[in-house]
């Protein structure tokens, strides 16, 4: 179902996203090492992960790097070489011969325990061996394997030089695919730093796949085919209405759809309850931010308001919060760009998404 709320794992629930899935299928029968899946919030970066994931048929681990950083404040490379071998493993429960080979071919790291998909380390594992060890095995058999970091740029907290540990593995294990994706690309770019001398990945080739918001006839295109799977009658006029508020951020679409084909809400409420939902998550997304700098929630205020260029929003701030110098004004436009909540076009900063702009304009 395309209004599903989770993110999409099937190619047939998955709006489009040819180019981006052949671009993908490309770079893997190319053997290439690294590759990165870009796009602002909500554009479908998971569920593009989840369906190249299951369509390349190759062994695969994927973590959700955002929640594992939540859930433990940071990240432990245990922790991390744990979900990395269950998620492996699990991918491989359908392959039984190649399931026992991988047990097998992990059973001579010390102090390993493997029981079905779930692995314990007695010791503090070393993952550099651990990555040796897969490489050697997907090279034994003809496979690659593939290690997915869904929103990788919180690894860049977690304390632990992962990307070192990347770099090492481009470099040395030919049979290893890393995808990492992140919403917030400026993040991601400097954690991995391919153009910055002072840091291991640097002048390291990596496949960027950026996704873009759908145009204003996919957006259309998108709720029709919906609604008609549904069986639910909408109004071109409606339709037409839904694009120009959420634009073609597919995540804000497939929600309005949702709201409106499968809980049957009537079109103005599906739209309250939606901007409701939203209010609720952008504020839990920016939380972070904004304990750091209450001056980034009047910045994005700001430019909600209509003011784009340097100068107005930090006007405006400073009405609100007091002297700001410039240098670090400008370090807090930046760091809204890095997490991809402004973007700078030919009209100065603006924000990228409609919804987000509406629900900063309460803060
Ligand atoms: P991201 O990881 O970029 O934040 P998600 O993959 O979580 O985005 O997708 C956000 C929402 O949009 C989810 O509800 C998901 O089911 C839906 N979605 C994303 N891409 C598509 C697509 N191409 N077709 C249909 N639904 C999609
Ligand atoms: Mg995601």
């Amino acid at each position: 179902m395309l209004f599903d709320l989770q993110p999409k794992t099937r190619r047939e629930d998955l709006y489009d996203r040819e180019k981006e899935l052949l671009e993908f299928r490309d770079a893997l029968s190319l053997g290439e090492r690294l590759l990165l899946l870009l796009g602002i919030r909500r554009l479908g970066k998971s569920s593009l992960l989840n369906v190249a994931l299951r369509e390349s048929g190759f062994p695969c681990a994927k973590l959700d790097v955002r929640s594992l950083y939540f859930t433990h404040g940071s990240i432990p490379q245990e922790t991390l070489a744990k979900r990395i071998l269950d998620s492996l493993l699990e991918s491989l429960s359908a392959k039984h011969k190649l399931q026992l080979g991988l047990e097998k071919a992990l059973s001579s790291i010390k102090g390993i325990r493997i029981s079905g998909i779930h692995v314990e380390f007695e010791k503090k594992p070393d993952l550099a061996e651990l990555l040796e060890k897969l490489d050697s095995w997907a090279e034994k058999e003809g496979t690659r394997v593939i290690l997915a970091f869904d929103e990788a740029q919180y690894l860049r907290l977690s304390g632990i030089q992962y990307d070192g540990m990347i770099a090492y593995a481009v470099d040395n294990l030919s049979n290893l695919t890393f995808v990492l994706t992140g919403s917030e690309v400026g993040m991601l770019h400097d954690f991995l730093g391919l153009d910055n001398p002072k840091k291991p990945l640097f002048g390291r080739y990596a496949r960027e796949i950026i996704l873009e918001r759908f145009t204003r006839e996919q957006s259309e295109d998108f709720l029709r085919k919906g609604f008609e799977e549904l069986d639910f009658k909408v109004t071109l006029s409606e339709i037409e209405n839904a694009v120009n508020r959420l634009d073609g951020i597919v995540g804000w679409l497939t929600m309005y759809g949702y709201l409106r084909g499968v809980r049957k809400l009537s079109e103005k409420d599906a739209l309250n309850e939606l901007f409701r939902k939203a209010h609720a998550l952008v504020r839990d997304e920016l939380s972070s931010l904004l304990s750091f700098s209450r001056r980034y929630g009047f910045i994005l205020k700001a430019v909600a308001l209509g003011n784009h260029r340097w100068s107005e929003i930090k006007d405006y701030v400073e009405v609100k919060s007091g002297h700001v110098n410039d240098a670090k004004f400008s370090a807090l436009l930046k760091n809204l760009v890095k997490y991809g909540y402004l973007i700078k076009t030919e009209r100065g900063y603006e924000i990228p998404d409609p919804v987000v702009s509406e629900v900063v304009k309460t803060l």
